[in-house]
């Protein structure tokens, strides 16, 4: 299965902040095995949020979504997704519950109209309940395409995705990537011989074009860091793969110029 994320919110598109999101959600689908070939940002703008969607789905199976689930005006994306994915709007009576009794608790005695829509969800969807803010994340399936929606605050967002949606997209994988990671010297330990990507890539010479295991290099400015990549359909099975490349690369590179190995 192939996943987009498709990270909403103006603020992230004005460099206010940082899309910490995206890059969490990317490193957590690596680890489920699942392939992800694009990211996009997209602004709280219905019309573009829907370009972005007709974009992912022409070449993914499911999207990601996160941010505009929130009580205020700008907060548009669940909106907009029923309406994409022709579901019906209903209020999800256990997230109204919480979110009277939360607003009784802290002295309100009615809800505001903004507070209340964060407990409309889309009907026959999954409704996943957040249990460290207010809006409720949904995951929406039509005609074989799925849609993912979660809150935007990372503190919301990153315990949802592992509680519910890592079990959900586990069922949909068939086969888990791990990685082993081995950390060169840097230039103050070891000769210029060995030291940065280009002389460690040129030892690690047809490794480097290998699919299973892939290898791949990254220049630090504390070392050179090559990445052994296997998919398998377990985790013991892709160390199995791993092992022998490795073990290769350990004798490329020199045991005495490797600061240490280990899992990613
Ligand atoms: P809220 O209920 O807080 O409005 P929301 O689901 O509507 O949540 P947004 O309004 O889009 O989400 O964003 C709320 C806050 O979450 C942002 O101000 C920012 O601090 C954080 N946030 C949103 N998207 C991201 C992102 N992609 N990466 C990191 N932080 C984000
Ligand atoms: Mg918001």
């Amino acid at each position: 299965m192939v996943v987009e994320i498709i990270s909403v919110g103006t603020e992230i598109l004005m460099g206010n902040i940082v899309n910490t999101n995206a890059q969490y959600l990317a490193q957590r689908l690596a680890h489920l095995g699942l392939d992800c070939h694009f990211q996009t940002v997209v602004g709280d703008n219905p019309a573009r949020i829907k370009y972005a969607l007709d974009v992912a789905f022409s070449r993914a199976d499911a999207v990601i979504m996160t941010g505009g689930l929130g009580p205020t005006k700008d907060d548009l994306t669940k909106e907009m997704l029923m309406d994409y994915f022709g579901k019906r709007p209903k209020v999800d009576e256990t997230v109204l519950n919480f979110l009277e009794q939360r607003a009784k608790a802290r002295g309100f005695d009615k809800l505001s109209d903004g507070m209340r829509k964060q407990a409309v969800v889309p009907a026959d969807s999954l409704i996943l309940y957040n249990h460290h803010g207010t809006a409720p994340g949904c995951v929406m399936e039509r005609d074989g395409k799925i849609c993912i929606l979660l809150p935007g605050p990372p503190h919301e967002m990153q315990p949802m995705f592992e509680e519910c949606c890592e079990l959900y997209l586990n069922g949909k994988s068939d086969k888990v990537l791990v990685s082993i990671i081995i950390k060169c010297l840097s230039k103050h330990d070891a000769p210029i011989s060995i030291v940065g990507e280009s002389p460690v890539a040129d030892r690690l010479a047809e490794l480097l074009d290998g699919t299973n295991p892939t290898v791949a290099t990254y220049a630090k400015e504390d070392g050179c860091l090559i990445r052994v990549t296997a998919a398998a359909k377990t985790h013991d099975d892709a160390l199995k793969l791993l092992e022998p490349v490795v073990d290769k690369c350990r004798e490329r590179i020199g045991e005495q110029y490797i600061r240490y190995v280990k899992e990613d």
